[in-house]
Protein backbone atom coordinates (compact mmCIF):
# COMPACT_ATOMS: atom_id res chain seq x y z
CA UNK A 1 0.00 0.00 0.00
CA UNK A 2 3.04 2.39 0.52
CA UNK A 3 3.83 2.02 -3.05
CA UNK A 4 3.79 5.59 -5.25
CA UNK A 5 1.08 7.26 -2.71
CA UNK A 6 -0.09 9.39 -6.00
CA UNK A 7 -1.20 6.43 -7.90
CA UNK A 8 -4.21 6.63 -5.47
CA UNK A 9 -4.82 9.73 -6.67
CA UNK A 10 -7.45 9.39 -9.81
CA UNK A 11 -9.38 12.52 -10.18
CA UNK A 12 -6.78 14.71 -12.45
CA UNK A 13 -7.90 18.02 -10.47
CA UNK A 14 -6.87 16.63 -7.32
CA UNK A 15 -3.46 15.88 -9.19
CA UNK A 16 -3.22 19.66 -9.19
CA UNK A 17 -2.90 19.77 -5.50
CA UNK A 18 -0.23 18.84 -2.88
CA UNK A 19 -1.61 17.40 0.57
CA UNK A 20 -0.39 16.81 3.30
CA UNK A 21 -1.81 13.25 4.64
CA UNK A 22 -2.14 11.98 7.66
CA UNK A 23 -0.80 8.82 8.87
CA UNK A 24 -3.98 8.11 10.41
CA UNK A 25 -5.71 7.83 7.17
CA UNK A 26 -2.87 6.16 4.97
CA UNK A 27 -0.99 4.04 7.18
CA UNK A 28 -2.54 0.63 7.13
CA UNK A 29 -2.33 -1.97 10.30
CA UNK A 30 0.62 -3.90 9.18
CA UNK A 31 3.01 -0.74 8.78
CA UNK A 32 1.79 0.70 11.58
CA UNK A 33 2.28 -2.29 13.72
CA UNK A 34 6.31 -1.89 11.57
CA UNK A 35 6.20 1.65 13.17
CA UNK A 36 5.42 0.43 16.55
CA UNK A 37 8.32 -2.45 16.28
CA UNK A 38 10.45 -0.06 15.29
CA UNK A 39 9.79 2.88 18.18
CA UNK A 40 11.05 -0.33 20.32
CA UNK A 41 14.56 -0.55 19.36
CA UNK A 42 14.18 3.53 19.45
CA UNK A 43 13.34 3.51 22.57
CA UNK A 44 15.79 1.29 23.70
CA UNK A 45 18.93 3.95 21.87
CA UNK A 46 17.01 6.82 23.57
CA UNK A 47 17.97 5.46 26.98
CA UNK A 48 21.39 4.26 26.07
CA UNK A 49 22.17 7.63 24.24
CA UNK A 50 21.67 10.66 26.86
CA UNK A 51 25.72 12.45 26.07
CA UNK A 52 27.14 12.65 22.75
CA UNK A 53 30.19 10.13 24.34
CA UNK A 54 27.33 7.56 24.76
CA UNK A 55 25.76 7.97 21.64
CA UNK A 56 29.03 7.31 19.66
CA UNK A 57 29.71 4.29 21.94
CA UNK A 58 26.25 3.13 21.15
CA UNK A 59 26.27 3.92 17.39
CA UNK A 60 29.75 1.70 17.27
CA UNK A 61 27.97 -1.12 19.27
CA UNK A 62 24.92 -0.56 16.68
CA UNK A 63 27.29 -1.39 14.20
CA UNK A 64 29.16 -4.28 15.80
CA UNK A 65 28.72 -7.75 13.38
CA UNK A 66 28.47 -5.56 10.53
CA UNK A 67 31.82 -5.74 9.51
CA UNK A 68 32.32 -2.18 10.54
CA UNK A 69 36.49 -1.14 10.54
CA UNK A 70 37.59 1.55 11.82
CA UNK A 71 39.39 3.56 9.03
CA UNK A 72 42.96 4.32 9.01
CA UNK A 73 44.39 7.11 7.34
CA UNK A 74 46.44 4.62 3.93
CA UNK A 75 43.66 1.94 4.23
CA UNK A 76 42.10 1.11 0.59
CA UNK A 77 38.08 1.61 0.61
CA UNK A 78 36.76 -0.61 -2.21
CA UNK A 79 33.35 -2.99 -2.27
CA UNK A 80 35.10 -5.79 -4.50
CA UNK A 81 38.33 -6.37 -3.49
CA UNK A 82 39.21 -8.96 -0.96
CA UNK A 83 40.53 -8.35 2.20
CA UNK A 84 39.65 -4.64 1.88
CA UNK A 85 37.29 -2.29 4.11
CA UNK A 86 34.53 -1.18 2.44
CA UNK A 87 32.61 -0.93 5.78
CA UNK A 88 34.20 1.88 7.83
CA UNK A 89 34.12 4.22 10.66
CA UNK A 90 35.89 7.57 12.13
CA UNK A 91 35.45 7.97 15.88
CA UNK A 92 35.96 11.16 16.54
CA UNK A 93 37.81 11.82 19.94
CA UNK A 94 34.42 9.97 21.41
CA UNK A 95 32.21 12.52 20.63
CA UNK A 96 31.91 12.49 17.14
CA UNK A 97 31.44 9.72 14.52
CA UNK A 98 31.15 8.76 10.79
CA UNK A 99 30.43 5.90 9.72
CA UNK A 100 30.42 5.13 5.93
CA UNK A 101 29.52 2.13 3.28
CA UNK A 102 31.34 1.89 -0.23
CA UNK A 103 29.14 1.69 -2.90
CA UNK A 104 29.54 0.52 -6.28
CA UNK A 105 30.05 3.74 -8.12
CA UNK A 106 33.38 5.84 -8.02
CA UNK A 107 33.67 7.78 -5.39
CA UNK A 108 34.07 10.80 -7.99
CA UNK A 109 30.17 9.99 -8.72
CA UNK A 110 29.51 11.37 -5.18
CA UNK A 111 28.65 10.00 -1.87
CA UNK A 112 25.39 10.10 0.13
CA UNK A 113 25.44 12.06 3.21
CA UNK A 114 23.04 11.97 6.38
CA UNK A 115 23.52 14.14 8.96
CA UNK A 116 22.39 14.53 12.35
CA UNK A 117 24.01 16.07 15.92
CA UNK A 118 24.29 13.61 18.75
CA UNK A 119 24.22 16.67 21.57
CA UNK A 120 21.28 17.87 23.09
CA UNK A 121 20.57 20.57 26.10
CA UNK A 122 21.17 19.86 29.24
CA UNK A 123 22.68 21.51 32.54
CA UNK A 124 26.48 21.26 32.38
CA UNK A 125 28.34 21.22 35.35
CA UNK A 126 30.89 23.89 36.15
CA UNK A 127 34.82 23.47 36.51
CA UNK A 128 34.65 23.99 40.52
CA UNK A 129 30.74 22.68 40.62
CA UNK A 130 30.76 21.27 43.83
CA UNK A 131 29.84 23.86 46.87
CA UNK A 132 27.87 23.65 50.72
CA UNK A 133 25.66 26.36 52.01
CA UNK A 134 22.91 26.59 54.58
CA UNK A 135 23.67 22.54 55.39
CA UNK A 136 23.28 21.47 52.10
CA UNK A 137 25.67 20.39 49.08
CA UNK A 138 24.97 22.15 45.78
CA UNK A 139 26.78 20.65 42.00
CA UNK A 140 27.14 24.50 40.44
CA UNK A 141 26.09 24.01 36.52
CA UNK A 142 25.93 26.00 33.04
CA UNK A 143 22.98 25.24 30.92
CA UNK A 144 24.19 23.76 27.39
CA UNK A 145 21.45 24.60 24.42
CA UNK A 146 18.93 26.93 24.25
CA UNK A 147 16.74 25.65 27.33
CA UNK A 148 13.34 27.29 29.16
CA UNK A 149 15.24 27.10 32.65
CA UNK A 150 11.80 26.78 34.62
CA UNK A 151 11.54 23.02 33.12
CA UNK A 152 14.40 21.76 34.88
CA UNK A 153 13.17 21.84 38.37
CA UNK A 154 11.53 20.07 40.43
CA UNK A 155 11.89 16.54 37.94
CA UNK A 156 14.50 13.97 38.84
CA UNK A 157 18.16 14.52 37.38
CA UNK A 158 20.73 12.03 36.47
CA UNK A 159 24.60 12.82 35.97
CA UNK A 160 26.34 11.67 32.92
CA UNK A 161 29.72 12.34 31.91
CA UNK A 162 33.20 11.51 31.65
CA UNK A 163 36.27 12.68 34.41
CA UNK A 164 39.84 12.17 33.04
CA UNK A 165 42.55 12.32 36.07
CA UNK A 166 45.99 14.34 35.91
CA UNK A 167 47.48 10.83 34.99
CA UNK A 168 45.21 10.75 31.63
CA UNK A 169 43.31 7.76 32.77
CA UNK A 170 39.68 8.49 32.13
CA UNK A 171 36.29 7.15 33.77
CA UNK A 172 33.00 7.48 32.83
CA UNK A 173 29.62 8.64 35.25
CA UNK A 174 26.56 7.63 35.13
CA UNK A 175 24.05 7.86 38.49
CA UNK A 176 20.54 8.21 38.82
CA UNK A 177 20.13 5.95 35.41
CA UNK A 178 19.50 2.08 37.75
CA UNK A 179 16.57 1.64 39.76
CA UNK A 180 18.39 1.44 42.90
CA UNK A 181 20.62 4.47 41.92
CA UNK A 182 19.78 7.68 43.71
CA UNK A 183 18.77 10.80 41.67
CA UNK A 184 19.34 14.38 41.86
CA UNK A 185 17.33 17.53 41.69
CA UNK A 186 16.87 21.49 41.27
CA UNK A 187 14.44 22.43 44.09
CA UNK A 188 11.68 25.22 42.92
CA UNK A 189 9.94 27.41 45.54
CA UNK A 190 6.89 26.52 46.92
CA UNK A 191 3.78 28.16 45.51
CA UNK A 192 2.79 29.75 49.12
CA UNK A 193 5.86 32.22 48.86
CA UNK A 194 6.37 32.07 44.78
CA UNK A 195 4.19 35.64 44.46
CA UNK A 196 7.04 37.71 43.56
CA UNK A 197 8.34 34.95 41.38
CA UNK A 198 5.40 34.08 39.22
CA UNK A 199 5.19 38.02 38.18
CA UNK A 200 9.05 38.01 36.93
CA UNK A 201 9.52 37.33 33.05
CA UNK A 202 9.41 33.40 32.00
CA UNK A 203 13.44 34.32 31.18
CA UNK A 204 14.07 35.09 35.00
CA UNK A 205 11.28 32.53 36.34
CA UNK A 206 14.18 30.54 36.90
CA UNK A 207 17.75 32.29 36.95
CA UNK A 208 19.80 30.16 34.97
CA UNK A 209 22.59 31.17 38.35
CA UNK A 210 19.91 29.35 39.95
CA UNK A 211 19.84 26.24 38.45
CA UNK A 212 22.41 24.30 40.93
CA UNK A 213 21.37 21.04 41.55
CA UNK A 214 20.95 19.44 45.66
CA UNK A 215 23.48 16.84 46.30
CA UNK A 216 23.04 16.36 49.97
CA UNK A 217 23.08 16.36 53.38
CA UNK A 218 25.02 14.12 55.37
CA UNK A 219 28.35 14.69 56.79
CA UNK A 220 31.97 13.18 56.54
CA UNK A 221 32.29 10.58 59.34
CA UNK A 222 33.52 12.11 62.44
CA UNK A 223 33.81 15.15 61.14
CA UNK A 224 32.24 18.73 62.12
CA UNK A 225 31.51 22.30 61.30
CA UNK A 226 31.46 24.22 57.62
CA UNK A 227 32.41 21.48 55.07
CA UNK A 228 31.62 18.39 56.40
CA UNK A 229 28.95 17.96 54.18
CA UNK A 230 30.94 18.83 50.84
CA UNK A 231 33.75 16.55 52.11
CA UNK A 232 31.35 13.82 52.26
CA UNK A 233 30.20 14.17 48.76
CA UNK A 234 33.75 14.26 47.51
CA UNK A 235 34.49 10.95 49.86
CA UNK A 236 31.45 9.65 47.99
CA UNK A 237 33.01 10.45 44.40
CA UNK A 238 36.43 9.20 45.11
CA UNK A 239 35.38 5.79 46.75
CA UNK A 240 33.02 5.43 43.36
CA UNK A 241 35.33 7.03 40.59
CA UNK A 242 39.14 7.41 42.51
CA UNK A 243 38.93 11.51 42.04
CA UNK A 244 39.41 14.17 43.91
CA UNK A 245 37.65 17.83 44.02
CA UNK A 246 40.51 18.90 41.29
CA UNK A 247 39.66 15.72 38.99
CA UNK A 248 36.55 17.56 38.54
CA UNK A 249 38.16 20.49 36.71
CA UNK A 250 39.08 17.96 33.36
CA UNK A 251 35.65 16.18 33.56
CA UNK A 252 32.50 16.52 31.33
CA UNK A 253 29.47 16.00 33.78
CA UNK A 254 25.97 16.57 32.40
CA UNK A 255 22.84 16.75 34.31
CA UNK A 256 19.77 15.08 32.64
CA UNK A 257 16.37 14.33 32.60
CA UNK A 258 17.07 10.72 34.94
CA UNK A 259 13.06 9.48 33.33
CA UNK A 260 13.35 7.17 31.13
CA UNK A 261 11.56 7.43 27.16
CA UNK A 262 8.81 5.03 27.09
CA UNK A 263 5.37 4.96 24.52
CA UNK A 264 3.55 7.71 24.63
CA UNK A 265 -0.54 8.40 24.39
CA UNK A 266 -3.39 6.34 25.39
CA UNK A 267 -3.04 4.99 21.64
CA UNK A 268 0.96 4.87 22.38
CA UNK A 269 1.10 6.58 18.80
CA UNK A 270 3.92 8.89 20.04
CA UNK A 271 7.54 8.41 21.86
CA UNK A 272 8.49 10.55 24.94
CA UNK A 273 11.49 11.28 26.28
CA UNK A 274 14.58 13.36 26.47
CA UNK A 275 17.51 14.35 23.95
CA UNK A 276 15.14 13.02 20.70
CA UNK A 277 16.29 16.50 18.97
CA UNK A 278 18.00 14.96 17.34
CA UNK A 279 18.40 11.54 18.27
CA UNK A 280 15.21 10.94 16.43
CA UNK A 281 17.28 11.15 12.92
CA UNK A 282 19.98 9.53 14.30
CA UNK A 283 18.75 6.40 14.77
CA UNK A 284 16.70 6.00 11.78
CA UNK A 285 19.89 7.28 9.94
CA UNK A 286 21.70 4.84 11.52
CA UNK A 287 19.01 1.98 10.54
CA UNK A 288 19.04 2.87 7.46
CA UNK A 289 22.69 3.16 6.58
CA UNK A 290 22.94 -0.62 8.37
CA UNK A 291 20.48 -1.88 5.89
CA UNK A 292 21.78 -1.08 2.88
CA UNK A 293 23.62 -3.78 1.56
CA UNK A 294 25.50 -2.73 -1.55
CA UNK A 295 24.65 0.89 -2.47
CA UNK A 296 25.06 2.28 -5.64
CA UNK A 297 26.42 5.68 -4.20
CA UNK A 298 29.11 5.47 -1.37
CA UNK A 299 26.93 5.83 1.44
CA UNK A 300 27.98 7.97 5.24
CA UNK A 301 26.26 8.67 8.21
CA UNK A 302 27.77 11.90 9.88
CA UNK A 303 26.84 12.09 14.08
CA UNK A 304 28.16 15.48 14.72
CA UNK A 305 28.32 16.74 18.39
CA UNK A 306 27.73 20.29 19.35
CA UNK A 307 25.64 21.43 16.95
CA UNK A 308 23.28 23.12 20.34
CA UNK A 309 26.20 25.13 20.89
CA UNK A 310 27.09 26.55 17.58
CA UNK A 311 29.08 23.64 15.66
CA UNK A 312 32.25 24.70 17.06
CA UNK A 313 35.72 22.37 18.53
CA UNK A 314 36.35 19.91 17.63
CA UNK A 315 33.80 17.46 16.88
CA UNK A 316 31.51 20.21 16.08
CA UNK A 317 30.67 20.00 11.99
CA UNK A 318 32.62 23.25 12.17
CA UNK A 319 35.77 21.44 13.07
CA UNK A 320 37.90 19.54 10.71
CA UNK A 321 37.21 15.65 10.85
CA UNK A 322 34.70 15.65 8.14
CA UNK A 323 36.97 17.20 5.38
CA UNK A 324 39.77 15.51 6.36
CA UNK A 325 37.93 12.09 5.80
CA UNK A 326 37.26 13.08 2.47
CA UNK A 327 40.58 13.89 2.06
CA UNK A 328 41.64 10.49 3.30
CA UNK A 329 39.12 8.81 0.65
CA UNK A 330 39.99 10.60 -2.08
CA UNK A 331 44.04 9.83 -1.36
CA UNK A 332 43.00 6.24 -1.06
CA UNK A 333 41.09 6.27 -4.34
CA UNK A 334 42.97 8.94 -6.25
CA UNK A 335 40.11 11.31 -6.40
CA UNK A 336 40.12 15.41 -5.80
CA UNK A 337 38.25 15.43 -2.55
CA UNK A 338 36.09 18.85 -4.05
CA UNK A 339 35.24 16.41 -6.62
CA UNK A 340 33.81 14.35 -4.68
CA UNK A 341 32.46 16.75 -2.60
CA UNK A 342 30.80 18.79 -5.25
CA UNK A 343 28.89 15.51 -6.50
CA UNK A 344 27.33 14.35 -3.22
CA UNK A 345 23.66 14.60 -1.97
CA UNK A 346 23.35 15.47 1.63
CA UNK A 347 20.39 15.29 3.59
CA UNK A 348 20.63 17.59 6.96
CA UNK A 349 18.50 15.46 9.50
CA UNK A 350 17.55 17.67 12.16
CA UNK A 351 13.92 18.03 14.07
CA UNK A 352 11.59 20.78 13.02
CA UNK A 353 8.94 22.05 15.14
CA UNK A 354 5.13 20.84 14.77
CA UNK A 355 2.00 22.92 14.73
CA UNK A 356 0.08 22.61 18.13
CA UNK A 357 -2.79 24.23 18.10
CA UNK A 358 -2.80 25.66 21.39
CA UNK A 359 -0.19 28.32 20.20
CA UNK A 360 -1.18 29.06 16.88
CA UNK A 361 -0.09 32.24 17.24
CA UNK A 362 3.55 31.75 16.59
CA UNK A 363 2.78 28.94 13.68
CA UNK A 364 2.18 29.79 9.31
CA UNK A 365 -1.50 28.76 9.33
CA UNK A 366 -0.90 27.33 6.34
CA UNK A 367 2.74 25.73 5.61
CA UNK A 368 3.23 24.59 8.90
CA UNK A 369 4.36 21.01 9.37
CA UNK A 370 2.07 18.68 11.82
CA UNK A 371 2.73 15.99 13.88
CA UNK A 372 1.99 12.37 12.61
CA UNK A 373 2.36 13.68 8.68
CA UNK A 374 5.38 11.93 7.62
CA UNK A 375 8.86 13.39 7.42
CA UNK A 376 9.66 16.92 7.04
CA UNK A 377 11.29 18.85 4.17
CA UNK A 378 12.64 21.99 4.80
CA UNK A 379 14.63 24.13 2.87
CA UNK A 380 15.82 27.26 5.33
CA UNK A 381 15.29 27.58 9.22
CA UNK A 382 17.27 30.91 9.96
CA UNK A 383 16.44 33.86 11.25
CA UNK A 384 14.98 37.29 9.95
CA UNK A 385 15.40 37.42 6.36
CA UNK A 386 16.69 33.73 5.71
CA UNK A 387 20.05 34.45 8.16
CA UNK A 388 22.17 31.72 9.44
CA UNK A 389 20.63 29.27 6.99
CA UNK A 390 21.46 27.16 4.27
CA UNK A 391 18.18 27.79 1.55
CA UNK A 392 18.76 24.32 -0.57
CA UNK A 393 19.01 25.19 -4.26
CA UNK A 394 15.92 24.28 -6.31
CA UNK A 395 17.43 21.41 -8.16
CA UNK A 396 18.44 19.45 -4.66
CA UNK A 397 14.89 19.63 -2.99
CA UNK A 398 13.46 18.09 -6.32
CA UNK A 399 15.78 15.54 -6.20
CA UNK A 400 14.53 14.56 -3.05
CA UNK A 401 10.69 14.81 -3.80
CA UNK A 402 11.45 12.36 -6.88
CA UNK A 403 13.22 10.16 -3.87
CA UNK A 404 10.54 10.06 -1.63
CA UNK A 405 7.65 9.79 -4.03
CA UNK A 406 9.41 6.98 -5.64
CA UNK A 407 9.67 5.32 -2.25
CA UNK A 408 5.83 6.09 -1.26
CA UNK A 409 7.35 7.55 2.05
CA UNK A 410 4.61 10.18 3.46
CA UNK A 411 6.13 13.52 3.56
CA UNK A 412 5.29 17.03 4.43
CA UNK A 413 6.78 20.71 4.24
CA UNK A 414 6.91 22.71 7.09
CA UNK A 415 7.96 26.41 8.14
CA UNK A 416 9.42 26.50 11.67
CA UNK A 417 7.26 28.88 12.33
CA UNK A 418 6.02 32.15 11.47
CA UNK A 419 8.78 34.40 9.92
CA UNK A 420 10.65 36.70 12.56
CA UNK A 421 9.46 34.49 15.14
CA UNK A 422 11.71 32.03 14.44
CA UNK A 423 15.36 31.57 15.69
CA UNK A 424 17.10 28.56 14.59
CA UNK A 425 19.30 26.52 12.43
CA UNK A 426 20.60 23.19 11.48
CA UNK A 427 23.74 21.82 10.19
CA UNK A 428 23.06 21.70 6.59
CA UNK A 429 24.51 25.18 5.86
CA UNK A 430 27.91 23.52 6.73
CA UNK A 431 27.78 20.89 4.49
CA UNK A 432 26.19 23.33 1.58
CA UNK A 433 29.36 25.78 2.57
CA UNK A 434 31.39 22.48 1.19
CA UNK A 435 29.87 22.70 -2.37
CA UNK A 436 27.70 19.76 -1.09
CA UNK A 437 23.83 19.81 -2.57
CA UNK A 438 21.91 19.71 0.71
CA UNK A 439 18.50 19.88 2.22
CA UNK A 440 17.20 19.55 5.67
CA UNK A 441 15.13 16.27 5.93
CA UNK A 442 14.09 15.79 9.92
CA UNK A 443 11.25 14.61 12.14
CA UNK A 444 8.47 17.07 13.86
CA UNK A 445 9.04 17.03 17.39
CA UNK A 446 6.56 18.79 20.00
CA UNK A 447 8.02 20.25 23.30
CA UNK A 448 11.50 20.91 21.59
CA UNK A 449 14.54 21.12 23.81
CA UNK A 450 12.40 20.30 27.27
CA UNK A 451 13.55 17.59 29.35
CA UNK A 452 10.73 15.19 27.50
CA UNK A 453 9.96 15.85 23.81
CA UNK A 454 6.81 13.96 21.73
CA UNK A 455 7.59 12.34 18.07
CA UNK A 456 5.02 10.00 16.76
CA UNK A 457 6.18 6.50 15.80
CA UNK A 458 4.73 7.50 12.42
CA UNK A 459 7.05 10.27 11.71
CA UNK A 460 10.26 8.31 13.15
CA UNK A 461 9.61 5.39 11.01
CA UNK A 462 9.10 7.18 7.80
CA UNK A 463 12.70 8.81 8.96
CA UNK A 464 13.79 5.75 8.65
CA UNK A 465 11.77 4.52 5.14
CA UNK A 466 13.28 8.43 3.60
CA UNK A 467 16.83 7.54 4.96
CA UNK A 468 16.95 3.90 3.31
CA UNK A 469 15.30 5.47 -0.03
CA UNK A 470 18.20 7.92 -0.08
CA UNK A 471 20.77 5.74 0.21
CA UNK A 472 19.33 2.97 -2.23
CA UNK A 473 18.38 4.80 -4.39
CA UNK A 474 19.35 4.09 -7.78
CA UNK A 475 22.01 5.66 -10.26
CA UNK A 476 20.93 8.77 -12.58
MN1 LIG B 1 18.49 19.75 16.29
MN1 LIG C 1 18.07 21.72 18.97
Amino acid sequence: MTKNRGDAMHEPEDKLLFQHKNAADVMGKTETEAADTYAEGYIGFLNRAKTEREAVTEAIRMAQGKAFVPWRQGMSFAADAGGTAARVYVNQRGKAVIFCVRGKRPLSEGISIISSHIDSPRLDLKMRPLYEEAGMAYLDTHYYGGIKTYQWTGIPLALHGYIVRKDGSGVPVCIGEEREDPVLFIADLLPHLAKTQMERPGKELVKAEDLDVLAGLRSFPGASGEGRIKRNILRILHEKYHITEEDLISAELSVVPAFPARDLGLDRSMVGGYGQDDKVCVYPALTALFAAEAPEYTACVVLADKEETGSLGMTGMQGAFFSNFIEDLAESSGEKARVILSQSFCLSADVNTAYYPLYPEVFDPHGEAALNHGVILFRYWGRGGKENTNDAQAETVANLRRILDDAGVLWQTGEGGQVDAESSGTLSRFFAALDIPTVDLGVPLLSMHSPFEAAAKADLYMAHRAFAAFFTRPGQ
